[in-house]
């Protein structure tokens, strides 16, 4: 059962479900007065942030990140003859600079760009590297494996190894391979499908799980439809979704009686709109609800395994009927596992024929070769064990401390969060409680500039919202380091002395 027990994240009491309209919440709690471009938090005395100032603070950090970045400048404007946008990916338009910094090294928690900048990395490829930079045991392993045969649709015995340690970390018994989370989740979403014999998908707000269809949806005044940015979507994802918010029982099991949800995709804590904790009971309830109305849980834990090496699913003692991991799985070597259990693979046995396998949607070519899963089990044996997370989660608390008395000391409206060895703070006095609250506190301008304040200062954080993420090799001297660039930003936006001197 998904369930919160003996062992519970730090939750936050459950609030009454009443109210709980994001943009009622937001009017409430904020008043953004345009004209002036101050934004505050009424009825207490909070530091408020001048727009026009922010924005010629930016701007003098753009001059400097343009003169001290000349090679990734060049390289840059040479892209721009080859690749779309000038960038090998789309997303990698969104760092905070005028242009990406190109990398030349990295290795554990640190890289250095070609224009000889050394960097401490709490992006981690946005969870790809959390388990640093290229482990030695890693690259010894892929080596190996490369000289000795990369992929030939014919298993290897790591396969097994990481299959057996899969199932021990997450208490499920059957495993198969991606390439990519998102993969992993499509994968998963198609058994439930036919399994259930059910059309539709239950996500939360503002949740993030890989480029799959049926996720891009939000809610737009009560109504399911396309994401914001949404590109090129197949059909309107009204056909194909619905939408709740997170930590809103009674939303879920409405939606549920509709008797259409083949599965519930979730986060255990979300984690790609800040990082949004379930209240107390939230997943002991929903579990219940998802079996009562015959709805599988899929648990994307593709992020959440920074809670620990079973992710939130061991820590919390979930018991998921589908479960996905991806990114960090195989140090970044691209590689992702879904599995479930007992009874969804007899359900889905039954149904698969021999002769149409490998045409019914899910698999591919290169999915389980022989280096991904090398990279998996070197991973998985060696880096993402108890001893390293508990090292990871310290370091996790500490940037906590240091951020959270920052902005105690700028006195600002804003609050860290903290879910194993990934931190993130919003630009909202209190922890928001689901997707909609924390997405109405977003400020992308504030975000940029933060972010950028960090990077010309030789620290890099994700460029979505505001994440942190811990590796073995991250030092304490790395989170003070962070801890001194934060308050010097916040001293510089809010006029107030520099906590810690
Ligand atoms: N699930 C979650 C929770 C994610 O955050 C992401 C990517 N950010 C994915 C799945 C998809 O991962 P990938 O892009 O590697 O397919």
């Amino acid at each position: 059962m998904w369930r919160v027990e003996e062992k519970s994240p730090p939750q936050r009491t459950q609030r009454s479900t009443e109210g709980t309209d994001p943009r009622q919440a937001l009017t409430k709690a904020f008043r953004i007065n345009k004209a002036q471009g101050l934004r505050f938090n009424t009825g207490v005395r909070m530091t408020m942030i001048d727009r026009e100032k922010l924005k010629i603070k930016r701007q003098r950090e753009e001059m400097q990140f343009m003169a001290e970045h000349p090679q990734s400048a060049k390289l840059y404007e040479r892209a721009q003859n080859s690749l779309l946008g000038g960038v090998p990916m789309n997303w990698m338009k969104k760092w905070a600079g005028p242009y990406p910094v190109f990398v030349k090294h990295a290795k554990g928690a640190h890289f250095k760009c070609v224009d000889g900048h050394e960097y401490v990395d709490l992006c981690l490829g946005d969870t790809g590297a959390m388990t640093g930079h290229s482990p030695d045991v890693v690259v010894e392993a892929v080596a190996k494996r490369a000289k000795d045969g990369i992929t030939l649709m014919l298993p290897t015995e790591d396969a097994l190894y990481v299959g057996e340690d899969l199932k021990k970390r997450f208490g499920l018994p059957c495993w198969q391979f991606t390439l990519t989370a998102t993969d992993a989740n499509r994968f998963s979403i198609r058994i439930a499908r036919e399994i259930t014999q059910r059309p539709k998908v239950l996500i939360f707000h503002y949740c993030y799980h890989g480029t799959v269809d049926e996720s891009f949806a939000s809610l737009h005044d009560g109504l399911v439809g396309p994401r914001r940015g949404n590109i090129g979507p197949p059909v309107n994802p009204a056909e194909t979704t619905h939408v709740v918010e997170f930590n809103d029982l009674n939303a879920l099991e409405e939606t549920l009686k509709h008797h259409d949800v083949a599965c519930i995709l979730a986060e255990p804590a979300m984690t790609n709109v800040g990082i949004i904790l379930p209240e107390q009971g939230y997943w002991k309830a929903a579990r219940e609800l998802a079996r009562r109305y015959g709805a599988l849980l899929i648990a994307d834990e593709t992020h959440t395994i920074c809670a620990g090496p079973g992710g939130c699913t061991a820590e919390w003692h979930l018991e998921p009927d589908m479960l996905v991991f991806g990114k960090a799985i195989g140090s970044g070597i691209p590689g992702a596992a879904y599995g479930c259990t007992e009874e969804v693979a007899q359900r889905i046995a039954a149904r698969i024929q021999l002769e149409d396998c490998d045409v019914g949607g899910i698999g591919g070519t290169l999915a389980g070769n022989a280096l991904s899963l090398a990279a998996m089990r070197a991973t998985l044996e060696h880096v993402l064990t108890a001893k390293n997370f508990k090292k990871m989660i310290a370091l996790a608390v500490r940037f906590n401390e240091g951020v959270s008395s920052a902005i105690k000391n700028g006195g600002l409206p804003w609050n860290v969060q903290r879910l194993g060895c990934r931190a993130e703070y919003t630009f909202c006095a209190k922890p928001p409680r689901n997707g909609g609250e924390s997405a109405a506190a977003a400020d992308f301008e504030l975000e940029r500039f933060l972010h950028l304040y960090a990077l010309n200062r030789g620290v890099l954080l994700t460029p979505f919202h505001n994440m942190a993420l811990m590796c073995p090799e991250t030092t304490e001297g790395d989170i003070d380091r962070h801890t001194g660039i934060f308050s010097e930003a916040v001293a510089e936006l809010t006029n107030r002395p520099r906590f810690g001197g």
